[in-house]
């Protein structure tokens, strides 16, 4: 696998920014990583880390990021040295102004994050995980990694919304759960046929309402995801991250 050498502590929450990383492209034959990915590592061993805490941009927003622990579709932990909730610095600046205006609606709520920059290396983990699903259907639950995901660039997000009480608020399905019941596309004929709750489709539309506030798109197939823009948009204009820093 390939090695990462930090040239400071990410662990220092005094900084606004992660500091620098250095890559060391060597490569073992078992890596299943795309060939393209070591343009990607020489990018980004030249340029400053640009992912930032999301906290640091705004201490109101939860994380409780599922892939650090073993609460996940996998069962077991995927990240070993992301500890935090990371993006890129404007779309962060988008989500903590989420923050503020879900305040707004409703004061004592908070943002949920479960997911944030997610390494293109976990990405591809989580892909090979799904091999009993055929590519085209898997494509809707976890992005081929051949093609990148948003996360991948620290420009989508996992998430939900706490109350007052900090519990998390009833979307109907779970994070993650594989199936058509989070569908936001199908929520509606699951309401007609008794299987979501008026408050649960409203508790989703209250998500969509906040996070599209700052132009953030939820995607048919999770009730949990939002893209702050296109796949394209975002490798033209972002970094990708393909190991954990
Ligand atoms: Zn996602």
């Amino acid at each position: 696998m390939f090695l990462l050498i930090l040239s400071g502590c990410i662990e220092n929450t005094t900084q606004k920014t992660v500091n620098p990383v250095k890559l060391d492209v060597k490569q073992t034959p078992g890596d299943s990583l795309p060939d393209t990915l070591t343009h990607d590592h020489q990018k980004t061993s030249e340029d400053a880390n640009p992912f930032v805490n999301i906290q640091e941009v705004n201490s109101n927003i939860w994380v409780d990021l599922k892939y650090r622990t073993r609460d996940n579709f996998m069962g077991f932990p995927l990240y070993d040295t992301i500890q935090k909730a990371y993006l890129q610095k404007d779309v962060a600046d988008r989500l903590g102004r989420v923050q503020h205006y879900l305040t707004k609606l409703k004061p004592g709520y908070h943002l949920l994050v479960y997911d944030a920059v997610r390494p293109l290396s976990v990405q591809q983990e989580m892909w090979d995980a799904l091999d009993s699903i055929p590519v085209a259907r898997r494509g809707k639950f976890v992005s081929n990694p051949k093609n990148h995901s948003i996360h991948n660039y620290g420009a989508a997000v996992d998430l939900t919304i706490v109350n007052e009480q900090g519990i998390p608020l009833d979307m109907g399905a779970k994070y993650d759960e594989i199936g058509e019941i989070a569908y936001p596309s199908k929520e509606l004929m699951f309401l007609e046929k008794g299987l979501l709750t008026q408050q649960q489709v409203a508790n989703r539309q209250l998500l969509r309402k906040v996070m599209a506030a700052q132009k953030f798109q939820n995607i048919p197939s999770e009730w949990w995801h939002f893209n702050a823009c296109s796949r394209t948009e975002a490798k033209q204009r972002y970094q990708i991250l393909v190991h954990e820093f």
